[in-house]
């Protein structure tokens, strides 16, 4: 197996590391920050970030740098950082990692973050469920603000740049950005219609940058190490750096592994993951979390960069690698993704709220035998009617998984709607079990 230099998981892999602030010193931490205070001015720092070819972690894969140059330059307001720890994709948990093993290389980077685009507060805006790492970054602020690295006058520089945890209430939508501001002003996580765009009214209005864990934790070593340096890894000029993709499903290995971007699925999952569970063959894969479409074994030379999944059809999205073997039901996977769209669907708008709903009971009906000639129809109508239609991208997430079964797997719909069919006129009852993984019951 090929072995690549660990990054933002370098720290964490040594033998008894535990994040502590003087553990993270001992290992180069805040040199980056002391760098940049007094030497680099924050236009500077957003420079170098661009210069980086860095990428948003968190699904959309924004240019950093960009985001940040979004910022009205002579806004004498308050202006906001907002951290979106609200890691709830299905099949993706690098951040909760990143965060429990080494919170200051995120504090470092939040703090590298404000400086640039002159935010004195700044915020985490973590998953409710990460119990453990809100205590975990509690403490490490803590520790940080006691050694001048977060507060007033970081280090002597006369910078503010302070930062609070704020857990949320358990809702995935509130991983949309502007929901994500809705919550963290204590309303209710509704996505915001835009524009405008949180650059320009965000948080309380104000002019706000909203950046995922793994973005920010990359910054200490962009600054530490040079934007060339980060710029050569990966697939340049436009997928820079590592990735830590989540591997989940039936491999053997299921973890998290820090790779540079441009690597084949196969490498991943037969090399890193350790392979299929069970040595059947691989079925199908989502590249990018469960809003990602579905991908087949033809794809497995497909390379882990942001342009390369999107020409297969797909997305990077959060880097949740979810993997099926042969022998899963398709139409019962992409029921199992319906369901969980289903439940968060904030419901602001009716063609997610009402369409969710359809398409969760279409899929039902088909898997319990009661499927009819006209459903895959309906399916394909539903689809149509909600994707581009919605307040937020979560109605193409949603649709994602249906249209990709349906555009792969096609026969395992119309064989479970035929032998309802079949069954309907012998008599026989409903043709529930057809294709279903065991354990479904
Ligand atoms: Fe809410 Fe769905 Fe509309 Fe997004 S698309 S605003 S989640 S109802």
């Amino acid at each position: 197996m090929r072995q690549y230099e660990l990054i933002l998981t370098k720290n964490m892999m040594q033998p008894g590391y535990t994040g502590l602030r003087e553990e993270y010193e001992r290992a180069g931490g805040y040199q980056a920050l002391r760098k940049v205070l007094g030497k680099i001015p924050p236009a500077g720092v957003t420079e170098l970030v661009m210069k980086s070819g860095l990428r948003g972690r968190g699904g959309a894969g924004f240019p950093t740098g960009v985001k940040w140059g979004f910022l009205p330059k002579d806004y004498r307001g308050p202006k906001y950082l907002c951290c979106n720890a609200d890691e709830s994709e299905p099949g993706t948990f690098k951040d909760r990692q990143l965060m429990e093993r080494d919170p200051h290389q995120l504090l470092e980077g939040m703090v590298l973050a404000a400086y640039a685009i002159g935010a004195e507060t700044s915020y985490i805006y973590i998953r409710g469920e990460f119990v453990l790492g809100a205590r975990i970054l509690e403490k490490a602020i803590g520790e940080a603000r006691a050694a001048g690295y977060i507060g007033t006058n970081v280090l002597g520089s006369g910078i503010t740049a302070d930062v609070w945890v704020h857990r949320g209430a358990g809702a995935y939508i509130c991983g949309e950005e502007t929901a994500l501001l809705e919550s963290l002003e204590g309303k209710r996580g509704l996505p915001r219609v835009k524009p405008p765009f949180p650059a320009t009214h965000g948080l309380y209005g104000k002019p706000t940058v909203v950046n995922n864990v793994e973005t920010l934790a990359n910054l200490p070593h962009i600054v530490d190490r040079g934007p060339e340096w980060f710029a050569s890894i990966g697939s340049p000029p436009k997928s820079t750096g590592t990735r830590v993709f989540c591997v989940s499903g039936h491999v053997k290995r299921p973890g998290n592994y820090e790779v540079p971007m441009g690597i084949t699925v196969r490498e991943l999952v037969y090399e890193h993951a350790g392979g299929m569970r069970s040595d059947k063959p691989l079925k199908a894969f989502i590249p990018g979390g469960a809003s990602a479409p579905f991908l087949t074994p033809e794809h497995l030379d497909v390379k882990l960069d942001f342009e390369s999944v999107a020409q297969a059809g797909s997305m990077l999205g959060s880097g949740g690698v979810t993997v099926m073997e042969e022998g899963t039901s398709m139409v019962w996977a992409a029921l199992r993704l319906m369901e969980f769209f289903y439940h968060e669907s904030c419901g602001k708008c009716s063609p997610c709220r009402e369409g969710s709903s359809w398409l969760t009971q279409t899929l039902r009906r088909i898997l319990d035998g009661r499927g009819r000639t006209t459903d895959l129809d309906t399916l394909t109508e539903l689809c149509k009617n909600i994707a581009g239609r919605t307040v937020c991208a979560f109605g193409d997430a949603e649709v994602a998984p249906i249209e990709s079964t349906l555009k792969y797997w096609r026969h395992e719909y119309e064989a479970l709607i035929k032998a309802a069919a079949h069954h309907a006129v012998d008599g026989h009852g409903s043709g529930s079990g057809l294709l279903m993984p065991a354990g479904r019951h």
